[in-house]
Protein backbone atom coordinates (compact mmCIF):
# COMPACT_ATOMS: atom_id res chain seq x y z
CA UNK A 1 0.00 0.00 0.00
CA UNK A 2 1.27 3.61 -0.04
CA UNK A 3 0.78 6.00 2.61
CA UNK A 4 -1.93 8.66 2.47
CA UNK A 5 -1.13 12.20 1.38
CA UNK A 6 1.07 14.18 3.69
CA UNK A 7 3.24 17.54 4.16
CA UNK A 8 7.10 17.28 4.65
CA UNK A 9 8.75 19.39 6.05
CA UNK A 10 12.51 18.94 6.81
CA UNK A 11 13.98 20.80 9.94
CA UNK A 12 17.17 23.01 9.77
CA UNK A 13 17.27 22.86 13.92
CA UNK A 14 15.57 21.85 16.84
CA UNK A 15 14.02 25.03 17.32
CA UNK A 16 12.39 25.05 14.51
CA UNK A 17 10.88 21.47 14.66
CA UNK A 18 9.44 22.18 17.77
CA UNK A 19 7.83 25.10 16.10
CA UNK A 20 6.47 22.77 13.61
CA UNK A 21 5.41 20.03 15.32
CA UNK A 22 3.73 22.66 17.94
CA UNK A 23 1.86 24.21 14.27
CA UNK A 24 0.09 21.40 13.66
CA UNK A 25 -2.04 19.11 15.73
CA UNK A 26 -1.50 16.40 13.51
CA UNK A 27 1.86 16.61 12.74
CA UNK A 28 4.54 13.37 13.45
CA UNK A 29 8.39 12.92 13.30
CA UNK A 30 10.57 11.24 11.16
CA UNK A 31 13.90 9.66 12.31
CA UNK A 32 14.65 6.47 11.39
CA UNK A 33 11.61 6.06 9.26
CA UNK A 34 11.90 2.25 10.44
CA UNK A 35 8.78 1.78 12.44
CA UNK A 36 7.17 5.23 11.39
CA UNK A 37 6.91 4.17 7.41
CA UNK A 38 5.86 0.39 7.86
CA UNK A 39 2.95 2.06 9.42
CA UNK A 40 2.27 4.86 7.12
CA UNK A 41 2.60 2.45 4.34
CA UNK A 42 -0.19 0.31 6.25
CA UNK A 43 -2.15 3.30 6.86
CA UNK A 44 -2.14 2.48 10.52
CA UNK A 45 -1.16 6.03 10.94
CA UNK A 46 -1.99 8.88 8.45
CA UNK A 47 -0.28 12.45 9.56
CA UNK A 48 -0.91 15.83 7.81
CA UNK A 49 2.45 16.66 8.57
CA UNK A 50 5.59 14.80 8.51
CA UNK A 51 8.64 16.71 9.94
CA UNK A 52 11.83 15.08 8.83
CA UNK A 53 14.72 15.52 11.81
CA UNK A 54 17.25 13.61 10.20
CA UNK A 55 20.78 16.28 10.03
CA UNK A 56 19.86 17.88 12.96
CA UNK A 57 23.42 19.17 14.41
CA UNK A 58 24.51 17.66 17.47
CA UNK A 59 22.35 15.22 18.38
CA UNK A 60 23.96 12.43 16.79
CA UNK A 61 26.49 12.07 19.34
CA UNK A 62 27.90 9.59 21.82
CA UNK A 63 29.65 11.51 24.75
CA UNK A 64 30.67 10.12 28.10
CA UNK A 65 31.38 12.89 30.97
CA UNK A 66 31.36 13.40 34.51
CA UNK A 67 30.11 9.58 34.39
CA UNK A 68 27.12 10.06 32.32
CA UNK A 69 27.06 8.79 29.29
CA UNK A 70 25.05 10.42 26.34
CA UNK A 71 23.28 9.66 23.12
CA UNK A 72 21.74 12.00 21.08
CA UNK A 73 18.74 11.03 19.64
CA UNK A 74 19.67 10.49 15.86
CA UNK A 75 22.43 8.36 16.90
CA UNK A 76 21.96 5.21 14.44
CA UNK A 77 22.10 2.11 16.09
CA UNK A 78 25.21 1.00 14.22
CA UNK A 79 26.87 3.88 15.42
CA UNK A 80 25.91 2.59 18.78
CA UNK A 81 27.15 -0.87 18.61
CA UNK A 82 30.26 0.12 16.68
CA UNK A 83 31.47 3.01 19.54
CA UNK A 84 34.13 2.14 21.56
CA UNK A 85 32.46 4.37 24.21
CA UNK A 86 29.33 2.51 24.35
CA UNK A 87 31.27 -0.64 24.65
CA UNK A 88 33.46 0.35 27.48
CA UNK A 89 30.70 2.93 29.36
CA UNK A 90 27.57 1.37 28.34
CA UNK A 91 27.72 -2.46 28.12
CA UNK A 92 24.22 -3.65 28.53
CA UNK A 93 23.40 -1.39 25.52
CA UNK A 94 26.43 -3.37 23.67
CA UNK A 95 25.04 -6.54 24.76
CA UNK A 96 21.53 -5.39 23.54
CA UNK A 97 21.69 -3.59 19.92
CA UNK A 98 22.97 -6.58 18.02
CA UNK A 99 19.50 -8.19 19.04
CA UNK A 100 17.33 -5.22 17.38
CA UNK A 101 16.54 -6.17 13.85
CA UNK A 102 19.16 -6.87 11.47
CA UNK A 103 21.93 -4.42 9.80
CA UNK A 104 20.15 -2.52 6.83
CA UNK A 105 16.95 -1.83 9.80
CA UNK A 106 20.14 -0.69 12.33
CA UNK A 107 21.63 1.44 9.50
CA UNK A 108 18.81 3.85 9.55
CA UNK A 109 17.09 3.08 13.10
CA UNK A 110 17.66 5.73 15.75
CA UNK A 111 18.12 5.40 19.40
CA UNK A 112 15.57 8.19 19.86
CA UNK A 113 13.04 7.12 17.70
CA UNK A 114 13.08 3.22 19.46
CA UNK A 115 12.71 4.87 23.07
CA UNK A 116 10.14 7.53 21.96
CA UNK A 117 8.12 4.74 19.99
CA UNK A 118 7.90 2.46 23.21
CA UNK A 119 7.44 -0.55 21.35
CA UNK A 120 7.02 -3.22 24.33
CA UNK A 121 8.61 -5.77 22.99
CA UNK A 122 11.65 -3.34 21.80
CA UNK A 123 15.61 -3.90 23.63
CA UNK A 124 16.67 -0.53 24.27
CA UNK A 125 13.57 1.04 26.56
CA UNK A 126 14.28 -2.03 28.50
CA UNK A 127 17.88 -1.25 28.67
CA UNK A 128 16.78 2.39 29.41
CA UNK A 129 15.08 0.99 32.58
CA UNK A 130 17.38 -1.33 33.72
CA UNK A 131 20.24 1.35 33.67
CA UNK A 132 17.61 4.14 35.56
CA UNK A 133 18.99 6.47 33.02
CA UNK A 134 17.00 9.61 31.42
CA UNK A 135 15.40 10.92 28.97
CA UNK A 136 16.27 14.63 27.72
CA UNK A 137 13.25 16.21 25.70
CA UNK A 138 12.86 19.30 23.95
CA UNK A 139 9.54 21.03 23.85
CA UNK A 140 7.24 24.35 23.92
CA UNK A 141 7.98 25.17 27.42
CA UNK A 142 12.16 24.60 27.12
CA UNK A 143 13.86 21.65 27.82
CA UNK A 144 13.47 19.19 30.68
CA UNK A 145 14.57 15.61 31.72
CA UNK A 146 12.39 12.76 32.67
CA UNK A 147 13.03 9.67 34.36
CA UNK A 148 13.18 6.05 33.02
CA UNK A 149 10.50 5.08 35.94
CA UNK A 150 8.55 7.80 34.69
CA UNK A 151 9.15 7.61 31.36
CA UNK A 152 7.22 4.94 30.12
CA UNK A 153 3.49 5.11 30.21
CA UNK A 154 1.32 2.39 28.42
CA UNK A 155 1.47 0.80 24.94
CA UNK A 156 3.18 2.99 22.63
CA UNK A 157 2.77 5.43 24.79
CA UNK A 158 5.37 7.96 26.74
CA UNK A 159 5.62 10.94 28.88
CA UNK A 160 6.68 13.02 26.09
CA UNK A 161 4.04 16.06 25.97
CA UNK A 162 2.47 17.18 22.61
CA UNK A 163 5.27 19.49 20.77
CA UNK A 164 8.58 17.15 22.75
CA UNK A 165 11.63 15.92 20.83
CA UNK A 166 13.27 13.62 22.16
CA UNK A 167 16.86 14.83 22.31
CA UNK A 168 19.16 12.81 24.61
CA UNK A 169 19.27 9.80 26.97
CA UNK A 170 21.67 9.98 29.98
CA UNK A 171 22.63 6.90 31.03
CA UNK A 172 25.15 6.44 34.51
CA UNK A 173 28.46 5.47 33.09
CA UNK A 174 29.49 1.56 34.02
CA UNK A 175 31.99 1.57 37.06
CA UNK A 176 34.07 -1.18 38.10
CA UNK A 177 31.68 -2.88 40.55
CA UNK A 178 28.96 -2.55 37.46
CA UNK A 179 27.78 -5.70 36.01
CA UNK A 180 25.24 -5.93 33.59
CA UNK A 181 22.99 -8.95 31.99
CA UNK A 182 20.95 -9.49 28.68
CA UNK A 183 19.11 -12.44 27.15
CA UNK A 184 15.63 -12.62 25.17
CA UNK A 185 14.47 -15.28 23.32
CA UNK A 186 12.79 -14.61 19.92
CA UNK A 187 11.56 -17.23 17.02
CA UNK A 188 14.51 -15.94 14.73
CA UNK A 189 17.70 -14.13 15.14
CA UNK A 190 16.27 -10.09 14.78
CA UNK A 191 12.35 -10.34 15.19
CA UNK A 192 11.19 -8.30 18.50
CA UNK A 193 11.24 -10.79 21.27
CA UNK A 194 8.81 -12.81 22.69
CA UNK A 195 10.43 -12.46 26.10
CA UNK A 196 13.39 -10.45 26.68
CA UNK A 197 15.73 -9.23 30.49
CA UNK A 198 18.02 -6.27 30.41
CA UNK A 199 19.75 -6.04 34.09
CA UNK A 200 22.03 -4.17 35.83
CA UNK A 201 23.20 -4.78 39.33
CA UNK A 202 26.98 -3.66 41.49
CA UNK A 203 29.29 -6.46 42.63
CA UNK A 204 29.01 -6.56 47.03
CA UNK A 205 31.59 -8.93 48.26
CA UNK A 206 30.53 -12.04 46.56
CA UNK A 207 26.87 -10.76 46.23
CA UNK A 208 24.91 -7.76 44.32
CA UNK A 209 23.00 -4.93 45.29
CA UNK A 210 21.29 -2.23 43.60
CA UNK A 211 19.50 -4.80 41.55
CA UNK A 212 17.60 -3.55 38.25
CA UNK A 213 15.37 -6.10 36.55
CA UNK A 214 13.66 -4.76 33.24
CA UNK A 215 11.43 -7.39 31.22
CA UNK A 216 9.87 -6.43 27.83
CA UNK A 217 7.54 -8.37 26.15
CA UNK A 218 5.45 -8.72 28.94
CA UNK A 219 3.59 -6.34 28.90
CA UNK A 220 2.25 -3.11 27.83
CA UNK A 221 5.81 -1.14 28.73
CA UNK A 222 8.91 -2.66 30.04
CA UNK A 223 8.57 -3.44 33.53
CA UNK A 224 10.77 -3.79 36.75
CA UNK A 225 10.52 -7.08 38.44
CA UNK A 226 10.99 -4.84 42.36
CA UNK A 227 10.54 -8.67 44.28
CA UNK A 228 12.48 -10.11 42.16
CA UNK A 229 15.54 -7.55 42.48
CA UNK A 230 15.44 -8.03 46.27
CA UNK A 231 15.87 -11.93 46.22
CA UNK A 232 18.41 -11.82 43.71
CA UNK A 233 20.46 -8.75 45.93
CA UNK A 234 19.80 -11.61 48.65
CA UNK A 235 21.79 -14.43 46.17
CA UNK A 236 18.44 -16.77 46.07
CA UNK A 237 17.90 -17.24 42.30
CA UNK A 238 14.95 -19.46 43.05
CA UNK A 239 12.99 -16.90 45.31
CA UNK A 240 13.92 -14.28 42.46
CA UNK A 241 12.29 -16.53 39.96
CA UNK A 242 9.66 -17.68 42.38
CA UNK A 243 8.69 -13.83 42.88
CA UNK A 244 8.33 -13.18 39.58
CA UNK A 245 4.39 -10.76 39.39
CA UNK A 246 4.75 -10.73 35.85
CA UNK A 247 1.42 -11.37 34.45
CA UNK A 248 1.86 -11.42 30.36
CA UNK A 249 -1.33 -11.39 27.78
CA UNK A 250 -1.71 -14.40 25.60
CA UNK A 251 -0.64 -12.63 21.92
CA UNK A 252 0.51 -14.21 18.52
CA UNK A 253 3.80 -15.60 19.57
CA UNK A 254 3.00 -17.70 23.37
CA UNK A 255 0.39 -17.68 25.91
CA UNK A 256 0.85 -15.66 29.01
CA UNK A 257 1.67 -18.62 31.36
CA UNK A 258 4.19 -19.97 28.61
CA UNK A 259 5.94 -15.88 28.45
CA UNK A 260 5.80 -16.51 32.15
CA UNK A 261 8.02 -19.86 31.90
CA UNK A 262 10.15 -18.16 29.60
CA UNK A 263 10.56 -15.01 31.91
CA UNK A 264 11.78 -17.36 35.07
CA UNK A 265 14.06 -19.20 32.04
CA UNK A 266 15.66 -16.04 31.25
CA UNK A 267 16.04 -14.53 35.07
CA UNK A 268 18.14 -17.46 35.89
CA UNK A 269 20.59 -16.80 32.87
CA UNK A 270 20.37 -13.21 33.74
CA UNK A 271 20.98 -13.84 37.27
CA UNK A 272 23.97 -16.29 36.10
CA UNK A 273 25.60 -13.14 34.05
CA UNK A 274 25.11 -10.70 36.56
CA UNK A 275 26.73 -13.31 39.53
CA UNK A 276 29.57 -14.29 37.52
CA UNK A 277 30.69 -11.87 34.97
CA UNK A 278 32.89 -13.31 32.19
CA UNK A 279 36.63 -11.72 32.38
P1 LIG B 1 10.87 6.29 13.24
O1 LIG B 1 10.31 5.10 12.58
O2 LIG B 1 11.31 7.41 12.38
O3 LIG B 1 9.83 6.88 14.31
C1 LIG B 1 9.12 6.01 15.20
C2 LIG B 1 8.21 6.88 16.07
O4 LIG B 1 8.97 7.63 17.02
C3 LIG B 1 7.39 7.91 15.29
O5 LIG B 1 6.13 8.08 15.90
C4 LIG B 1 8.21 9.19 15.42
O6 LIG B 1 7.42 10.35 15.30
C5 LIG B 1 8.76 9.03 16.84
N1 LIG B 1 10.06 9.66 17.00
C6 LIG B 1 11.21 9.33 16.34
N2 LIG B 1 12.23 10.07 16.80
C7 LIG B 1 11.73 10.87 17.77
C8 LIG B 1 12.30 11.85 18.63
N3 LIG B 1 13.60 12.15 18.57
N4 LIG B 1 11.49 12.48 19.51
C9 LIG B 1 10.16 12.17 19.59
N5 LIG B 1 9.57 11.25 18.79
C10 LIG B 1 10.34 10.61 17.90
N6 LIG B 1 13.12 -2.53 17.05
C11 LIG B 1 13.53 -3.15 18.16
O7 LIG B 1 13.70 -2.49 19.18
N7 LIG B 1 13.75 -4.52 18.19
C12 LIG B 1 13.57 -5.29 17.10
O8 LIG B 1 13.80 -6.51 17.15
C13 LIG B 1 13.12 -4.66 15.90
N8 LIG B 1 12.87 -5.37 14.78
C14 LIG B 1 12.45 -4.72 13.66
C15 LIG B 1 12.23 -5.47 12.50
C16 LIG B 1 11.80 -4.84 11.35
C17 LIG B 1 11.55 -5.68 10.12
C18 LIG B 1 11.64 -3.42 11.31
C19 LIG B 1 11.21 -2.71 10.06
C20 LIG B 1 11.87 -2.66 12.45
C21 LIG B 1 12.27 -3.30 13.64
N9 LIG B 1 12.51 -2.59 14.79
C22 LIG B 1 12.92 -3.24 15.93
C23 LIG B 1 12.29 -1.11 14.85
C24 LIG B 1 13.58 -0.32 14.70
O9 LIG B 1 14.42 -0.53 15.82
C25 LIG B 1 13.29 1.17 14.62
O10 LIG B 1 14.49 1.77 14.30
C26 LIG B 1 12.76 1.88 15.85
O11 LIG B 1 11.64 1.29 16.38
C27 LIG B 1 12.31 3.31 15.55
O12 LIG B 1 13.39 4.09 15.28
P2 LIG B 1 13.39 5.05 14.02
O13 LIG B 1 14.53 5.97 14.19
O14 LIG B 1 13.34 4.24 12.79
O15 LIG B 1 12.03 5.89 14.25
Amino acid sequence: MKPAPFVYRKARSLDEAVALLGSHADARLLAGGQSLVATLNMRLSAPALLIDINGLPGLDRIETKDGTVSIGALTRHVAAERSEAIARHAPLIAKAIPHIAHPAIRNRGTIGGSIAFADPAAELPACLLALGGEVEAQGPKGMRRIKADDFFKDLYETALAPGEVLTRVHLPAATADTRTGFAELARRHGDYAMVGLAATARAKGKGLSDVRLAFFGVGNTPLRARRSEEALADGDIDAAVSALDLTPHDDIQATGAEKKHLAGVLLRRVAAQLMEPRA
